[in-house]
């Protein structure tokens, strides 16, 4: 079974006259330097001097220096900037990398599909909460904390580990429990996770089944309310109990109909295919190609997506009903 680590299993001493570079202050870098910060650890936040982050970062209290500057001073340099530009800002920071010093990422994704290549006499770790930056921080506070992932791609002082577990309990993390998990793992699992169901999976079945209702004849409101706003409450109950308290909780007549039908939407050999672009690179070098000539097919996607029937139909139930305000997230914290 999977080790569950908790602050007992955690030593603060290997953060102990160490200092970290926090590279980036928007929704993971706020919430892990504020957090570092208020657990005693020597913090400098690295921005690019036209950043629009600087400010937030010092009226929070932090030094502000350039990524390069604090990556000069720390010996924890902590990836926190987009995935997209970390290799970049890793070109800038990379002369400043010390034998001995740490590099730290919150996702795989760059160092996995050789983007980032470290040279061999660093740590190269990941520590990830699994939650956004200002559930990060505002469960912090409370004194509560965010589950998380540590792994270790590459242990150069043979104090990797105890140094990420020590990184997590100081974020937080270990207060609610950290899992052991590698580069690849963490990266394939969260790509292929997004994009066959929590992102890609859940609007495409959204829309699919919102069309059909609207093709044949429903009432935009209707298929909106079925379709779309009620997956909230399926979600919660998902989330709180898996899925008896959900079948639980439905009539049996949903139960039954959901239990016969409900394997028919979904197609395994295209979960698969998806799965095998992920492993072999395939959709990393399309994403990264994508990225390198700025983002034309990105640009269409999302125009239609904003372009969809859906969208106005839904902005305009919103405005006539009262949603509870208990479900609304706060503004991200870098805007
Ligand atoms: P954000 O998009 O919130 O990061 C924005 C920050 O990066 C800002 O401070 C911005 O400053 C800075 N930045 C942007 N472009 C550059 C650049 N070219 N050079 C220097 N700084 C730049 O990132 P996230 O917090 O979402 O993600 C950070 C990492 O954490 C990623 O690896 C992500 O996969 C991972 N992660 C994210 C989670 C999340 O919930 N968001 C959850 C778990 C992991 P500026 O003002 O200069 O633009
Ligand atoms: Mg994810
Ligand atoms: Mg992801």
């Amino acid at each position: 079974t999977t080790t569950v680590y908790t602050d007992s299993d955690a030593e603060s001493a290997q953060l102990a006259n160490k200092t970290v570079a926090v590279l980036g202050y928007g929704s993971q870098g706020h919430a892990h330097a504020q957090n570092l910060d208020d657990s005693g650890v020597d913090v400098v936040v690295g921005l690019r001097p036209s950043s629009r982050s600087r400010e937030h970062a010092k009226d929070d209290g932090l030094r502000v220096a350039t990524p390069a500057d604090a990556a000069a001073e720390a010996d924890i340099v902590v990836m926190l900037v987009p995935d997209t530009v970390q290799p970049s800002v890793y070109e800038t920071v990379a002369p400043e990398l010390d034998p001995g010093d740490t590099l730290q990422f919150a996702h795989g994704f760059n160092v996995h599909y050789g983007q980032i290549e470290p040279p061999e006499d660093v740590n190269v770790t990941m520590v990830a909460p699994k939650g956004p930056g200002h559930l990060v921080r505002r469960t912090y506070e409370r004194g509560e904390g965010t589950p998380g992932l540590f792994a270790v791609y590459q242990d150069a002082t043979g104090e990797a580990s105890a140094q990420a577990l020590a990184y997590a309990q100081a974020i937080g993390c270990t207060r609610a429990g950290v899992i052991e998990t590698t580069f690849r793992e963490e990266t394939e699992t969260d790509l292929f996770g997004e994009q066959a169901v929590l992102c890609g999976g859940v609007t495409d079945l959204v829309k699919a089944g919102y069309e059909t209702l609207v093709d044949a004849g429903y009432s935009p409101e209707m298929a909106y309310f079925e379709c779309l706003n009620e997956l909230k409450l399926i979600v919660d109950l998902l989330y709180e109990g898996g899925h008896m308290e959900m079948w639980n909780s439905v009539s049996d007549t949903a139960e039954y109909g959901g239990l016969t039908r409900g394997e028919d939407v979904v197609d395994r050999e295209a979960m698969e295919a998806i799965l095998d672009g992920v492993q072999s690179g395939e959709f990393a070098r399309e994403w990264i190609s994508e990225n390198q000539a700025n983002r034309p097919a990105y640009k269409q996607y999302r125009h239609a997506e904003q372009n969809h029937e859906i969208e106005e139909v839904g902005d305009r139930l919103r405005e006539l009903f009262a949603w509870g305000e208990e479900s609304k997230e706060p503004a991200p914290a870098d805007d």
